[in-house]
């Protein structure tokens, strides 16, 4: 996710120039496509692709020679631990942001309205708790696999996934760690809102009766039926606005 592959060509036109940071950013042309994946069985697997790139910000160095070797101490790649403990605490932390949790209350009750796909319940927390304690699913990082369905593609990239049924005891969330290069502390101070963030995003896909119930694109359609002139493109961008101080969005 955060790896992007680059060719010699773009990797010398980098290294002529010096590096004043980075930041990560939400990159639009993938975010803003909801992804449902009907596989066999009848199963479907809700992917979010919340994305994040890293851009790069480089300032001219002139007068340097090209054989001068530049940036001889590269910043090392630090990635920000996350277990189920951590994850539940951020999460906890965005719902109390602002007017979190009563956003997400009327958005799972507008997607419910408008699917007709009732509730399991509007109590984030109280929903993780229920996936934590899932036999066959519960609280995962970094899984590209749905475990113990291997007839289910792999999936990679976003920022995490949601699968499952309460009553099958196989609903889980997958989250996807996030890292940021060692001479950045601004990337640093992101992550756990992030982190949070995504969390709580997936959570709300477990949110309808029984499990995987309301996708990206029937959020998107409850969010706008919400806020008409809202500023954001998805309702994960909704969500942010809701869930996240403005400088870590
Ligand atoms: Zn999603």
């Amino acid at each position: 996710m955060l790896g992007i592959a680059l060719t010699p060509e773009v990797i010398r036109l980098m290294t002529s120039f010096t590096a004043v940071g980075y930041e990560l950013r939400d990159d639009p042309k993938v975010s803003k496509k909801p992804k449902l994946k009907d596989v066999p069985r009848g199963y479907g697997v809700q992917i979010s692709f919340g994305a994040t790139e890293i851009w790069t910000k480089f300032i001219i160095a002139p007068g340097i020679q090209r054989t001068v070797e530049q940036n001889p101490q590269k910043p090392s790649t630090i990635t920000v631990p996350l277990d189920a403990e951590r994850l539940e605490a951020l999460m906890n932390d965005t719902l109390k942001y602002s007017d979190c949790a009563e956003y997400i209350t009327r958005l799972i009750n507008r997607a419910a309205e408008q699917t007709g796909k009732p509730p399991e319940s509007t109590n984030i927390m109280g929903l993780f708790e229920k996936i934590k304690s899932q036999p066959k699913g519960g609280i995962l990082f970094d899984r590209n696999d749905i475990p113990g369905h291997p007839e289910i593609p792999p999936v990679a990239g976003g920022g995490g996934w949601a699968w499952g049924w309460y009553p099958q005891g196989n609903a889980m969330i997958n989250i996807y760690t996030l890292s940021y290069f060692s001479d950045n502390p601004r990337g640093a101070s992101r992550i756990p809102y992030a982190y949070g963030e995504r969390g709580v995003h997936e959570v709300i896909h477990l949110s309808a009766k029984g499990g995987l119930g309301y996708n990206d694109a029937e959020l998107t359609k409850a969010a706008r039926s919400l806020e008409p002139d809202g500023s954001f493109v998805d309702w994960d961008g909704a969500l942010k606005n809701h869930c996240m101080p403005p400088q870590f969005r």
